[in-house]
């Protein structure tokens, strides 16, 4: 068995794996790394593919670009960008089909729409729980796990040389409001029958602890949006526009209480995409996108705002962004002394994150709103849950990825401790490597 080690093993971001068994390949996850796409101050969209590549925005997938004839699927674990981004640039020189669960087609179909690109790929819908056979030789199975966006899988190749099995992203959530529990029964099955392989979500690997649940996190936006209503003035939350679950929480704990408005573009486009599946309510919201879209519903509730509950984009502080714009007058709504502002998300950590939610922070705190950070937990495994998905697992083979050279060193300490061996059973790979194992 071959491992090529394509994406993500070198930042958390452009995630790209591709497992080769007698002469068959399966690709998983085909990511784009936003952060090159910020640096470069470009809409991904509008870049070719060459230029994307050279910007270190998408994986470089030379070495197995040359072997196309042998890729019998592309296999995406979930709808986040850094995940299925590369699939509209890089998925139509391969000729197989693109599998992936429902909601994350829609999310592939509508990046192609807008990269205004023919995909001649099959998109193929598999659910959490089933099994497909992709060739001769390879099967594929779907088993259920949470994240923080709807129907995230892990996927598991069941192949002549045994079953590897590659969880980017997933947290262990026992208590989740949208969707099933991790499938835990069929993780110890698989301890059990034996897996070659692991490839696990570094991400998170250095925070202590286990990871807590998305209830909790509602609980705790109920207070938040309370209080902000007893003080009356705007209030404004912003979370990632995919976090599905997280904006139902949201209309749940307003419980009509004020008018909401969901205003951005990828707010707009994720929700509706997941109101096609029934993955949320978007009847009684009022949902805008484009410039006069926005400026008219902004009018609006700027002649009442405390009749609103306003959603917008812009949790990473990113410069054209709804909310960093409402923060620096260019709209016809105002944030000011008296008015809430609600992170419910954390900052992705990365300089351009930081860097960007810093800047946003100290205009909202010149304007003289309240802010309430981090009401949020991660989509990513803590420690501890690293830890039990190994014990669940039992895998012979580890290879962390999604995460820099320390984020996947500390996860092989962690390996260690549980009886691993570097360079025995136990690997760190870089961005185009091909681990034999
Ligand atoms: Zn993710």
């Amino acid at each position: 068995m071959k491992i090529y080690t394509i994406g993500g093993y070198e930042e958390v971001g452009k995630n790209m794996t591709a497992i080769e068994v007698n002469d068959e390949i399966v690709i998983l996850d085909m990511g784009y790394d936003m952060e090159a796409v910020i640096e470069e101050d470009n809409e991904i969209e509008e870049m070719t593919t060459k230029d994307t590549i050279k910007a270190g925005a998408i994986p470089k997938d030379k070495e197995i670009h040359q072997k196309s004839d042998k890729v019998k699927a592309i296999v995406v674990g979930h709808g986040h960008l850094d995940h299925v981004g590369g699939v509209p640039k890089l998925a139509g020189s391969y000729d197989c089909p693109v599998i992936s669960t429902p909601y994350t087609k829609k999310i592939i179909q509508r990046m192609v729409r807008e990269d205004r690109k023919d995909l001649n790929n099959e998109l193929v819908e598999m659910n959490t729980g089933e099994r497909r056979k992709v060739s001769e030789n390879i099967e594929i199975e779907f088993v259920n796990i949470t994240h923080s966006i709807p129907q995230a899988t892990m996927i598991v190749l069941h192949t002549p040389e045994g079953k590897v099995a590659y969880s980017l992203d997933y947290r262990l959530d026992k208590e989740p409001l949208l969707g099933d529990k991790p499938d835990y029964e069929r993780m110890n099955e698989l301890g059990e029958e034996g897996v070659k392989l692991f490839i696990g979500d570094s991400t998170r690997i250095d925070e202590e602890g286990a990871g807590s649940s998305e209830k909790t996190v509602k609980t705790e936006l109920k207070h938040t949006l309370n209080q902000a209503y007893n003080e009356g003035g705007g209030v404004f939350v912003t979370t990632f526009s995919s976090h599905i679950e997280r904006l139902n929480s949201i209309i749940d704990v307003n419980n009509g209480r004020r008018k909401i408005a969901f205003i951005g573009r990828s707010l707009k486009e994720y929700t509706e995409s997941g109101e096609e599946i029934d993955l949320i309510d978007l009847s009684n919201i009022e949902v805008a996108s484009y410039h006069n879209e926005v400026e008219d519903l902004m009018s609006k509730i700027s002649r009442n705002k405390e009749d609103w509950l306003v959603v917008c984009t812009g949790n990473q502080g990113e410069p054209r962004s709804v909310l960093k714009r409402i923060a620096t007058g260019d709209y016809p709504l105002e944030i000011k002394e008296g008015d809430h502002v609600i992170f419910s998300s954390s900052v992705i950590p990365s300089p351009v994150n930081r860097a960007n939610r810093y800047k946003l922070e100290k205009v909202l705190k010149e304007k003289g709103a309240r802010q309430y950070k981090d009401i949020h937990i991660s989509g990513h495994a803590l420690r501890e849950d690293n830890r039990d998905m190994l014990r669940m697992l039992k895998p012979d083979n580890i290879l962390p990825a999604h995460g820099d050279t320390e984020m996947l060193a500390s996860y092989a300490k962690l390996a260690m401790e549980e009886g691993y061996d570097l360079n025995d059973n136990l690997f760190i790979c870089q961005n185009g490597n091909v681990l034999e194992i």
